[in-house]
């Protein structure tokens, strides 16, 4: 009998890597609740994230599957309030609005076929699409080309105050950061993130113009900022306006 009972207990050890496998998940009720495991955490924890609009519930090991989901239930009412306190979604619908070069533009969805164009006086972003299911990853891919094509600008502008070449520059969605630069070869190869597309210019601008400076300082030095400051006049106030407002960013083309 108690040898029946062990086999049984033993059980769930050995489908431990499998049991990790299903790491990181959505939670069912609640989709801005993910479950991460953790090896190296040594409790449950709660912790938000602003860029991802979502909370993740840090779980240290598989066998605290249960008791995270029970904790993350009993926080229910803290989570909702750091979630209701995130700028409200602005998903990339036909008749919604979103954040364009800081200002607001209506997304329309005009019939027929062609290329995505704007029309900056009556702030519209008219986005032909065959279908609605399709319309979503033509907005994004639209805002990421308009993306590309200023900041691909702006990074020659300040490199050639700089007297340096830019290399391979990538447009994509880094959560964390809005841009980054390694030099290679004396080439500066710069990555930035899309949703500086939906900033007022002079913050992508600045950003640029950061990631420049890093071809000249690879650091955040005093001297970094100073030669910040040489080749863009807007640094203290564009940095500031990132930290106020990144998560406005965030909520374009989110959906919750
Ligand atoms: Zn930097």
């Amino acid at each position: 009998m108690g040898g029946f009972l062990s086999s049984l207990k033993k059980k769930p050890n050995t489908g431990d890597s499998s049991a990790k496998a299903i790491f990181p998940f959505r939670d069912a009720n609640d989709p801005r609740i993910v479950y991460r495991l953790s090896d190296r955490a040594r409790r449950i924890s709660l912790k938000v994230n602003t860029a991802d609009r979502e909370v993740s519930v840090v779980v240290p090991g598989v066998r605290a599957l249960k008791k995270a989901q029970k904790f993350a239930s009993q926080q229910s009412d803290w989570i909702a309030v750091q979630l209701e306190g995130l700028p409200p979604p602005q998903p990339f619908e036909a008749g919604g609005h979103i954040l364009m070069r800081g200002e607001i533009y209506e997304l329309v969805s005009p019939p027929g076929r062609g290329r995505p164009k704007i029309d900056h006086e009556r702030r519209v972003i008219n986005v032909p699409s065959p279908d609605a299911e399709s319309f979503p990853g033509r907005v994004r891919r639209f805002l990421i080309r308009e993306a590309r094509d200023e900041l691909t600008a702006a990074s020659h502008f300040y490199a050639d105050k700089l007297g340096k070449r830019i290399g391979k520059i990538s447009v994509r969605d880094t959560s964390s950061r809005w841009g980054s630069c390694i030099t290679r070869k004396g080439e500066g190869h710069i990555s930035y993130s899309w949703r500086l597309i939906s900033a007022p210019p002079f913050v992508l601008d600045y950003v640029a113009a950061h990631e420049c400076a890093h071809m000249v300082e690879d650091n955040h030095s005093a001297a970094f900022w100073n030669v910040c400051d040489t080749i863009n006049d807007d640094v203290k106030k564009a940095s500031k306006w990132l930290r106020k407002n990144g998560a406005f960013l965030h909520a374009v083309g989110a959906e919750w």
